[in-house]
């Protein structure tokens, strides 16, 4: 089993995060530790040399964004270079919380979709409207269309858009990746776009500690109560769990691992 997006940082977990990990190891195939700041990004990498499934992602969440000056750029394209560090992100728009201004926000996202295209690494991004808008998807289309460059790599996790912005997604090069939520009542655009999405293109993660998946809602999630949300997956895409769950397994290695 496969967690392409976990938070596994000691501010969430406490004194259970080293016997978490030691449990983890049994159960999952690989795991990706995503850094929200420049801290958490050096635990990431951290927690990724010690064990071998573990690999890790270092990035600024939109919702402490701001541009990076030049030191900051050099200090991402630096650990980008180690070997456990597969991606950069998460980083992106939320409009829904609009923790930090959006002008801010589309900066960084900017900075880090230039970057990434320089040093040949996946990027996560993280896009989530505001209630009932498609604002936030807009605008990182706009962004990634005026970049300069051709071809992308990485992923928009926790997919909560429409079919139509999956497929635009995909046309650019980016995986979507599907979380807890896809679990929850009911949601039919979400579940279309999930039923859409070419099974050579689609992630799954539990977002960890966040949006435990049903049964599992209100609980603290973990990385291995990812199969929940491959399960859903599989049933919307009529395919057998096995065969999903390999697919998701080769689409996690070519996307991340694939790096030169
Ligand atoms: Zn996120
Ligand atoms: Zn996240």
């Amino acid at each position: 089993m496969i967690d392409s997006h976990a938070h596994l940082f000691e501010q969430y977990y406490g004194n259970d995060l080293t016997t978490l990990l030691q449990q983890l190891q049994e159960t999952m195939e690989a795991v990706l530790v995503v850094g929200v700041d420049r801290k958490t990004s050096e635990e990431a990498l951290q927690i990724a040399e010690k064990f071998d499934y573990v690999y890790a992602a270092a990035g600024i969440h939109p919702h402490k964004a701001r541009p990076l000056n030049k030191k900051e750029l050099a200090w991402f394209e630096q650990i980008g270079k180690e070997e456990k560090v597969v991606a950069l992100g998460e980083t992106g728009l939320d409009y829904f919380y609009e923790n930090s201004p959006k002008a801010e926000q589309k900066k960084l996202c900017r900075q880090f979709l230039e970057l990434t295209g320089e040093i040949n690494l996946p990027l996560i991004l993280h896009v989530r409207p505001a209630a009932g808008k498609n604002d936030a998807f807009n605008d990182i289309f706009k962004i990634i269309e005026t970049t300069g460059r051709k071809e992308f790599d990485g992923v928009f996790h926790c997919f909560s858009g429409n079919s139509e912005n999956a497929h635009k997604a995909i046309k650019f090069g980016f995986y979507c990746s599907f979380a807890g939520n896809l679990t929850f009542a009911n949601d039919p655009e979400l579940e279309k776009a999930a039923r859409q999405i070419p099974a050579k293109r689609l992630l799954a993660e539990t977002d960890s500690p966040y949006l435990a998946p049903q049964p599992k809602r209100g609980r603290q999630n973990r990385p291995d109560f990812v199969k929940h949300t491959v399960k859903k997956l599989a049933e919307l895409k009529n395919l057998p769990f096995d065969k999903l769950s390999n697919r998701l397994k080769d689409n996690f290695f070519s996307l991340f691992c694939g790096k030169n």
